[in-house]
């Protein structure tokens, strides 16, 4: 049996009629960028985040980017993330001018780490540093502390704004009343998605969009996104050419409709791989926590000799992914930082032991079944201890 780790092709089969007829309602009207493809997008997509405004953009990393420069972010202001996610998090933060400050993750959510978070803060102001943001990132599709987080935010005077690239329709389901059923992307001063293909809503092609409920920041955004225009030739600052696309926007409207069910077949599937993962104390499953109702855009599963695991599961055709293999302090884009090995151990260690294992909503029981089937082959020669 071959088991990918994602397949891209099954989803689009089924809508492929959809979204041909969409393609070519495109070709026909040339509205190529933006108009009414966009904004109907925008509003079908804000209502289901629950926020008032959802921004198309060009990717999940100019969604970041313009989230931070339309937030007021100054040269040398400082924005924390944890060094446990994709680059692009980091590099909107320096590309909107900020400065990166890591805080290490918890070791039980891959998250980032509640007490560091609210230490590393307060040792900041008192020092005098220009602490101006947070950027939890929902990794894996998991709901960061939202609730702890934005009451950090608020002692100290932060914004944040949430990496939800990994997260469509993941919910806050903890014991904050007022946060309760909130979607990612909906409790910050912004969310950032991404739509790149293998996302849990992924278009055609590349895209992105910021949620909020804040005018002015929606406004200098879609500002942002289009050379700073406010009107046609009429610059009232410099921007970025980040539209997003007619045809990827009509192809997320479309896609929007499967998204629930789509993200109930993946924690349906996460529910199955827990279950047998359940009585193998080799393997420990990257869990969501309890105040997350979480998407599993991956499934992550903790291992000693992770590196024999994998090549041996290539071996059976099985995909695998890690995600991410080198924490973004120990990156070579990222010496110049001066971090070193040591500084953030829970991200290091986490990195040495991760795999992702396949999740996509059309995945099969029998494959699962045959993935769990071949991990429990491989510890069974004893080639985990
Ligand atoms: C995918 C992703 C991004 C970037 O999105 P792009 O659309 O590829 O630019 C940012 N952060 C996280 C956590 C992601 O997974």
């Amino acid at each position: 049996m071959k088991v990918p780790f994602v397949d891209l092709k099954l989803q689009h089969r089924r809508i492929k009629d959809e979204i041909m007829h969409l393609v070519e309602e495109v070709i026909d009207n040339t509205q190529f960028v933006g108009g009414q493809k966009v904004s109907l997008f925008e509003e079908t997509f804000s209502r289901y985040c629950g926020t008032r405004y959802a921004v198309g953009v060009n990717s999940g990393t100019d969604a970041l980017r313009f989230a931070l420069l339309a937030s007021g972010l100054k040269p040398g202001d400082e924005v924390i993330t944890t060094p446990n996610t994709f680059i692009a998090t980091t590099e909107a933060i320096s590309q909107a001018g900020g400065k990166i400050i890591f805080v290490d993750i918890n070791e039980s959510n891959a998250s980032i780490d509640i007490e560091l978070l609210e230490n590393e803060i307060k040792n900041r102001i008192n020092n005098g540093h220009p602490v101006k943001a947070i950027v939890p990132v929902h990794l894996y599709g998991f709901v960061s502390d939202m609730d702890a987080i934005l009451n950090i935010a608020r002692k100290y005077n932060l914004i944040v704004i949430e990496d939800a690239c990994q997260a469509h329709g993941a919910q806050y389901i903890g014991n904050n009343d007022s946060l309760k059923n909130k979607k990612a992307g909906s409790m910050g001063l912004a969310g950032c998605f991404s739509f790149y293909p293998g996302k849990n809503l992924g278009s055609c092609g590349e895209g992105g969009a910021v949620t909020t409920n804040d005018d002015n920041l929606a406004k200098t955004i879609k500002m942002i996104r289009d050379h700073g225009q406010s009107q046609k030739y009429y610059h009232d600052m410099e921007g970025y050419n980040g539209r997003l696309h007619a045809i990827q926007a009509g192809i997320l409207t479309i896609k929007l409709k499967y998204l629930d069910e789509w993200n109930d077949k993946r924690r349906h599937h996460a529910e199955f791989y827990d279950r047998h993962f359940a009585n193998i104390p080799e393997v420990n499953v990257v869990k969501d926590p309890p105040w997350s109702k979480g998407v599993y855009h991956l499934y992550i599963i903790k291992v000693k000799n992770r590196d024999r695991l994998q090549k041996w599961l290539n071996e059976k055709e099985i995909g695998t992914g890690l995600h991410y293999p080198v924490p973004l302090h120990l990156q070579k884009a990222y010496q110049h930082l001066g971090y070193k090995e040591g500084d953030f151990p829970i991200s290091e260690n986490h990195a040495k032991q991760i795999l992702s294992l396949p999740m996509f909503p059309e995945l099969t029981e029998e494959q699962i079944f045959y993935v769990v089937t071949m991990i429990k082959d491989f510890i069974k020669d004893n080639k985990l201890s």
